[in-house]
């Protein structure tokens, strides 16, 4: 049984009940934009093997879209998404509308937002996307606010924001376990992403040259090589000629800055536009 709930006060009076009723209830929140893959899925069925309830919230957020992009145009599939996520293991669809969340005739410069430190939004999809990973910030506090988890559920797809998110639970003393969860990809290697949908079959088999290029720098650093810029030429030479570059790189865990060369745990992140599709991926060095 899967419940869909499109109100604030509807939500937390289920969870207020749900918590008087299991005294050692333990909640799961899976925030998503919807459009619901087997990624997505991943992250649901890990919330149910952990958690007592699990509460997916769909929500193509506003806020974290830029002038220039695909907000219009993104995937809503609520009733698929029903299914997918009954099927991974939900109990809860929270699908709330703009207004719900952000009240009636919302303006994005007059709200409170949650702004992350300059130097971890400077960088990878913080450069191009300016205001994205406040929006994100924002409507994840919100969600936190209103859904009180004990765990959240967020993929590594996303290492960025999961970088962000977990900087933000500490930073502002969230009671939530943040549990990181590994990249979906389709047989060839491209990751599962709600915008595949934009590609056709040939952009995909070009999008499936992102994680070769990625595939191929971790062939060369377990051959020893540690300098990122031998590794940066290795991996644009496996790169469709077809994906428009918008960037390539190599971050070490320890500040969250670009390194020139491999010492400790290293995140390798790579963005290309195919067609009109922005596509990101990334692979974790250690
Ligand atoms: P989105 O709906 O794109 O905002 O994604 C919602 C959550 O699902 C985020 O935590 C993403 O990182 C995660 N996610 C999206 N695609 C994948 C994937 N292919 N594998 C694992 N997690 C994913």
């Amino acid at each position: 049984m899967i419940t869909v709930i499109h109100t604030i006060n509807e939500l937390r009076t289920h969870i207020k009940n749900y918590r008087d009723e299991n005294k050692n209830a333990q909640i799961g929140l899976i925030p998503t934009m919807g459009a619901l893959h087997k990624g997505h899925a991943s992250l649901i069925t890990k919330s149910a093997q952990t958690c007592s309830l699990s509460i997916v919230s769909v929500f193509v957020n506003p806020t974290q879209f830029g002038v220039n992009e695909d907000f219009s145009k993104y995937p809503r599939t609520l009733e698929k998404d029903i299914e997918v996520a009954k099927e991974a293991g939900a109990n809860i669809i929270f699908a709330p509308s703009a207004e719900e969340m952000y009240g009636k005739g919302y303006s994005k410069d007059f709200i409170t937002l949650v702004c992350p430190p300059y130097d971890l939004v400077n960088k990878l999809c913080g450069k191009t996307r300016t205001g994205h990973f406040d929006g994100v910030a924002t409507v994840v506090s919100k969600l936190f606010n209103i859904v009180q988890p004990d765990y959240a559920f967020f993929g590594q797809k996303d290492a960025q924001q999961l970088y962000i998110i977990e900087k933000m639970v500490k930073d502002l003393n969230f009671n939530i376990k943040i549990i990181p969860c590994p990249i979906v990809r389709e047989d060839s290697g491209l990751a599962i992403s709600s915008r595949n949908q934009y590609l056709s079959e040939k952009e995909k088999e070009y999008a499936s040259s992102l994680f070769k290029s990625l595939s191929a720098i971790e062939k060369y650093y377990k051959q020893g090589i540690k300098n990122t810029k031998a590794l940066f030429d290795t991996a644009i030479s496996m790169l469709a000629k077809e994906a428009q570059l918008e960037y390539l790189d190599f971050i070490d865990y320890e500040n969250f800055e670009k390194t020139d060369i491999i010492k400790g745990r290293t995140l390798i992140a790579i963005c290309a536009i195919i067609g009109s599709t922005r596509l990101i991926d990334n692979i974790v060095l250690e």
